[in-house]
C-alpha cells in the first residue's frame, strides 16, 4: 500500500538501540522484565544508508504524474535520467501546475480506465509539493552516489 524512492543499492545499516517496547507504560520492557520481543534490551532498527522516501499509492502516483512518468507500482530511473526528473521538480514547483496534478490524481482510475478508482485521501498541494521535495533529496543523493533510483 506504500511505494519507497531509493538510491539503488545504497542498502541499509542494522542498529542496535535501546527497546522501546511499551514505552511509558507500566508494563514496558525492562531489566526486570523484558518483552520477550528484544535481545535483552536491545532491539534492530534498520537505517537506510542514503535518504530515501516512502509514500502512499496515491501519492506516489500523484508524484509519477507531476513528473510526466506512467504511475507504475515499481520501476527504475537511470542516473542519466535524474537531471531531467530533477528539472521537472523544480519547475512543478515553482509554477502553479500543482494544482492541475491534484486534479489529475483525483481523475486517476476509474470507469473505462481498467483501473480501480483511486479515493484521493489528503493529498492537496502543500503535501503534494512537500512530497517532490522529498523525492528531489532521493535524486540528489543518488547523482551524488552516481546511481539510478529505484521505487516500489
Ligand atoms: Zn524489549
Amino acid at each position: 500500500m506504500s511505494v519507497t524512492f531509493a538510491v539503488a543499492g545504497a542498502g541499509h545499516d542494522v542498529e542496535r538501540v535501546p527497546c522501546t517496547f511499551g514505552e511509558g507504560e507500566e508494563w514496558a520492557c525492562s531489566p526486570d522484565a523484558r518483552c520477550g520481543y528484544c535481545d535483552n534490551g536491545l532491539e534492530e532498527r534498520h537505517v537506510p544508508r542514503a535518504p530515501e522516501v516512502n509514500m502512499a499509492n496515491v501519492s506516489a502516483a500523484a508524484v509519477l504524474d507531476v513528473l510526466g512518468e506512467t504511475s507504475e507500482p515499481f520501476g527504475e530511473w537511470p542516473l542519466a535520467q535524474l537531471p531531467a526528473l530533477r528539472r521537472r521538480i523544480v519547475r512543478a514547483l515553482s509554477t502553479n501546475q500543482l494544482a492541475q496534478h491534484e486534479q489529475a490524481a483525483y481523475a486517476h482510475g476509474g470507469p473505462g480506465t481498467g483501473h480501480a478508482r483511486v479515493v484521493f485521501a489528503g493529498m492537496d498541494e502543500a503535501r503534494l509539493s512537500r512530497r517532490l521535495r522529498d523525492l528531489d533529496t532521493v535524486l540528489a543523493a543518488a547523482q551524488a552516489a552516481q546511481a539510478s533510483v529505484v521505487w516500489g
